[in-house]
């Protein structure tokens, strides 16, 4: 037996009574059918409706052709039930689908965008525009268009034709349904094949606001939000910005000056430091050098650092390399306790350790191979250049052991 859909005709429905005609065990409870049913199915985009049938809280409702099923993790117990509709959850529904309607018409009217699909999230909705050169000037232009058709509270009217006379209609996109179409028509503006709920009037809708826009396979998609939704995401915004103000001592207007100007100076700042530990690295290198003995015609520099040294470890690895007859064996532990950006900027991120060899420039040894050699007996990686070679993954206890048996193998 078919269920009769009463949100077909009247969307504003929140209360109605039924009679139980079937219900079946299913995987997580049972699946209710009734004679007659106001709850929406997950269709079209639109997710289905929660409430609750003769108290008993609905977990989902899923369209099988005629019938609508119920989900409910028990059965009712007579064969009447009322059924309420989540009437918040499904008023902000039938926001973004009205809207959804209101700013596909928009896009087709101010750019010759199709919608080629649509999604209605939890946070946001999504319409995918079957073009890849979608620009700002144009999503605000279809938004504008949008928003004149919500402030001049348009009547949004369901019909019902047959499937031939509807594709003879002025319809946004032809229906391939058969038999009677549900057409949804805001008034002078838009007429689509619909099976969703809306709202009676445009002005219903709220403000319409895109967000986001990204590219996916060849369509644009574009994130928006109505209604409530679009009050709250514009509430969230100031008070984000606001903070992000507040933390950059200034105004919400002000902050993507402001955090530009804050970045630049990051950068000049983190440029200066490397310059500083490059000199600090060097006084070390001349100190470190001093306490090695020269054996076999060079200087063995062998050193284990603390994480927050990483950037100077490389530096005096360099360094000494500069020195002549040297050779740098260092490592550096824990660089997940180092600073983000010198874990970054010295490539050796997803590491626990870093090690660094380097020998003055035509020195007699392979850093490369050393490295490789070294890591190969501790379980870690890395290669390089015959002169500089960098690896990782070798644990926190074993490093001082690891450059022991690197100088052992020079
Ligand atoms: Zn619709």
């Amino acid at each position: 037996m078919a269920t009769e859909r009463l949100y077909y005709a009247d969307c504003y429905l929140r209360e109605f009574e039924a009679r139980v005609v079937a219900a079946e065990p299913a995987p997580g409870g049972f699946r209710v059918y009734l004679d007659r049913s106001a709850f929406y199915p997950e269709s079209g985009g639109q997710p289905s409706d929660r409430g609750a049938l003769g108290g008993i809280p609905v977990l989902d409702v899923v369209d099988e052709g005629d019938r609508l099923a119920h989900l409910l993790n028990r059965q009712p117990e007579s064969k009447t039930v009322k059924g309420e509709i989540d009437w918040r959850r499904r008023f902000d529904h039938m926001q973004q689908h009205t809207g959804q309607h209101a700013l596909s018409a928009a896009f087709e009217k101010a750019g010759g965008l199709k919608t080629v699909s649509f999604h209605l999230g939890a946070e946001t909705s999504t319409i995918d525009l079957d073009s890849d050169r979608v620009g700002r000037r144009q999503i605000e232009e279809a938004e504008e268009l949008a928003n004149g058709v919500v402030f001049e509270d348009r009547e949004v009217r369901i019909l019902f034709r047959g499937a031939g006379e509807a594709n003879r209609m002025d319809l946004r996109k032809p229906t391939e349904r058969e038999g009677d179409v549900r057409l949804i028509e805001i008034e002078g503006f838009d007429l689509s094949a619909c099976g969703g709920t809306h709202v009676k009037r445009t002005g219903e809708i709220g403000t319409i606001a895109a967000r986001r826009i990204e590219l996916v396979k060849g369509n644009t998609r574009v994130e928006f939000v109505c209604g409530y939704r679009a009050l709250r995401s514009a509430r969230r915004d100031f008070l984000n910005l606001s903070e992000a103000g507040r933390l950059l001592s200034g105004a919400a207007d002000q902050v993507p000056v402001l955090a530009a100007k804050q970045s630049q100076e990051l950068r000049a700042a983190v440029r200066a430091r490397e310059k500083l530990a490059g000199r600090v690295a060097e006084y070390r290198v001349a100190e470190l050098l001093f306490t090695v003995p020269l054996r076999n015609g060079r200087r063995v520099v062998r050193h284990v650092f603390s994480a927050e040294e990483l950037l100077e470890a490389k530096m005096i690895a360099h360094a000494v390399a500069k020195q002549p007859s040297a050779v740098a064996l260092v490592a550096v532990k824990g660089t997940q306790g180092a600073k983000a950006q010198d874990v970054k900027a010295q490539g050796v991120k997803g590491s626990s350790t870093a090690l660094f060899f380097a020998q003055s420039a035509g020195g007699t040894a392979d850093m490369s191979a050393l490295l490789r050699q070294t890591v190969a007996r501790f379980g870690g990686k890395g290669g390089g250049t015959r002169d500089f070679a960098q690896g990782g993954g070798v644990a926190e206890e074993k490093l001082e052991e690891a450059l022991a048996l690197a100088e052992s193998l020079l």
